[in-house]
């Protein structure tokens, strides 16, 4: 999944990687796939594209912008974006930009993703619009009065931390290895928690999402060259087979909230008023 830091790193590799090139051709959607997601099914796709040059990148929050002159390629969510020098043929994707030096973007989408290619400056989603409308974590703003103002009492760890885009760009995947390092079970209560726990938090939302960007992304997601960050997970489905880094116990997964959550129930317990 793309969040905020591997939106910050796809970002910075565009700018490098496709500058000065300019699009040739663009197919849609060759292999089908029923959650990906495009803007009037990506009919106007080749017509807005074909022609263009690539201007820049940019990101915002996680969703990943490319801006080719007057339109803009938005990506976000379950989007495997990678940039290839070569002509080798591909099919299966969801969205294949190819450049005129024969070097081309290939979008496939895992489990779902959008792909939105409009004019420049339209918002594609009312869920962008969110990410846009709140503060992400990146900004020198962020402190700790606006991180706190966005929580309510009964409310857990993982609702505040990863839904309604309070946090934008902040998702399921990031916010594991957050709550691991600031000690707190993804299904605690904001009102449970002692202020000092909530300025951790707070704390290791910023510190956590900083060492991701600054490493290259999460090992478990791929960059546009198809190589995985340098950022260790701590907190993942692959992790569920070593332990705990802290005190050496096993590592949990439970379902809860509509994706899974990973922990360790002697570092992180489950805390109740
Ligand atoms: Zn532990």
């Amino acid at each position: 999944m793309i969040e905020l830091p591997e939106a910050v790193v796809l970002s910075n590799q565009c700018n490098y990687w496709l500058k000065g090139r300019k699009v040739d051709f663009v197919v849609v959607n060759s292999k089908p796939h029923k959650f990906a997601w495009y803007i009037d099914e990506g009919r106007h796709y080749q017509k807005l594209l074909e022609g263009k040059s690539f201007s820049y990148s940019t990101n915002i929050a996680g969703y990943l912008c490319l801006y080719f002159e007057d339109v803009q390629a938005i990506f976000h969510d379950g989007v495997n974006l990678r940039f290839i020098e070569t002509e080798a043929v591909h099919h299966n994707h969801q969205l294949l930009i190819r450049f005129t030096d024969h070097s081309q973007l290939i979008a496939t989408v895992a489990m779902y993703g959008g792909l939105y290619v409009t004019e420049k400056g339209v918002i594609p989603t009312p869920y962008m619009n969110m990410s846009i409308e709140n503060m992400n974590c990146l900004n020198p703003d962020f402190t700790y009065s606006y991180f706190i103002s966005k929580a309510s009492d009964n409310m857990s760890i993982k609702a505040f931390l990863a839904t309604q885009q309070r946090f934008p760009g902040i998702g399921n995947g990031v916010i594991q290895d957050v709550c691991f390092y600031a000690g707190l079970h993804p299904k605690t209560k904001i009102k449970d928690c002692s202020e000092s726990e909530l300025r951790h938090l707070y704390e290791k939302l910023v510190s956590t999402v900083r060492e991701m960007i600054a490493l290259g992304g999460r090992d478990n997601e791929k960059d546009l060259m198809d190589h995985p960050g340098e950022y260790k997970v701590l907190m993942s489905n692959a992790q569920l087979k070593n332990p705990c880094t802290k005190c050496s116990g096993s590592i949990l997964k439970e379902n809860y909230m509509g994706g899974s959550i990973y922990f360790c129930p002697r570092c992180q317990p489950m805390k109740k008023a």
